[in-house]
């Protein structure tokens, strides 16, 4: 496993996995819908088509869905040590609003890679911005072709994302998708490289947090008494200068 992907939210509603298709559309109105009931082998209401693999010719839904209450925030999940990732803004010709976050360092067995949140009320990202564990980078909705309020999520493989010195700012070169054609627009179900903790990743932050917060007096109590000491040198210090300006300034009126 080449890192942890924790809940991006803190509702804990799973809905669709990897390779399932419980959804339906309306080529006409692009509605979506659930099948009645919510399976593979659900059926879809009068003038609706199986979303994945008939309108979108798709092997099966390409990422996870979890159940989301409108507007909580949705943090970056993923915890590789020492990775980098940016990110990026989409929005899809369905009104999906979504967030594409890209690793800037080669991930071992799967190269270069990038994690998509959808169906966002807003994203919390600027094209381009550092990510990193935990961070919020959107809030959620139901917005593009989706049936309730809820965050999907997906790996990819892509080719290498690089940031070019630009004046003072970066500018990058998001890599592009690669697989497009393996049933899932180059999705892959990120359980088989990655561990799943059903954990909000908010929470491990807060947690690593607090544990290096408890950390911090003892391993600097000495650090702490070593600066104290020095300002009090410090003070002396000013004092005696003090001092000596008076002291200066009595012996020039002596002179007089
Ligand atoms: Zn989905």
């Amino acid at each position: 496993m080449v890192g942890t992907v924790y809940r991006p939210i803190k509702s804990d509603r799973f809905s669709q996995g990897f390779g399932e298709a419980k959804t339906c559309i309306n080529q006409t109105t692009r509605k979506v819908v659930a099948k009645t009931p919510p399976t593979d082998v659900g059926v879809c209401p009068v003038g609706y088509v199986d979303l994945y693999k008939v309108a979108l010719r798709m092997d099966g839904h390409s990422g996870e869905d979890w159940g989301a209450v409108r507007a909580e925030p949705v943090v970056f999940p993923v915890d590789i040590p020492v990775m980098e990732w940016i990110a990026q803004n989409h929005i899809d010709k369905d009104g999906g609003v979504g967030v594409d976050v890209f690793s800037l360092h080669p991930v071992p067995g799967l190269g270069y890679i990038k994690f998509r949140f959808w169906h966002l009320l807003k994203s919390s990202v600027y094209d381009g911005q550092i990510v990193k564990f935990g961070d919020v980078i959107g809030l959620g909705d139901s917005t593009g072709l989706s049936t309730k309020d809820h965050v999907h999520w997906s790996l990819k493989q892509t080719s290498e994302t690089t940031r070019i010195k630009f004046g003072e700012l970066f500018r990058t070169k998001f890599g592009v998708t690669l697989n497009n054609t393996n049933g899932y627009y180059g999705a892959l179900n990120f359980r088989l490289y990655f561990d799943f903790v059903n954990v909000w990743a908010n929470d491990v932050v807060k947690q690593r947090i607090a544990e290096a917060k408890a950390d911090f007096p003892v391993e600097n109590k000495e650090v702490i008494a070593e600066l104290e000491k020095q300002v009090v040198v410090l003070t002396l210090r000013v004092k005696i200068a003090t001092l000596m300006k008076q002291l200066a300034e009595l012996l020039k009126g002596r002179k007089k």
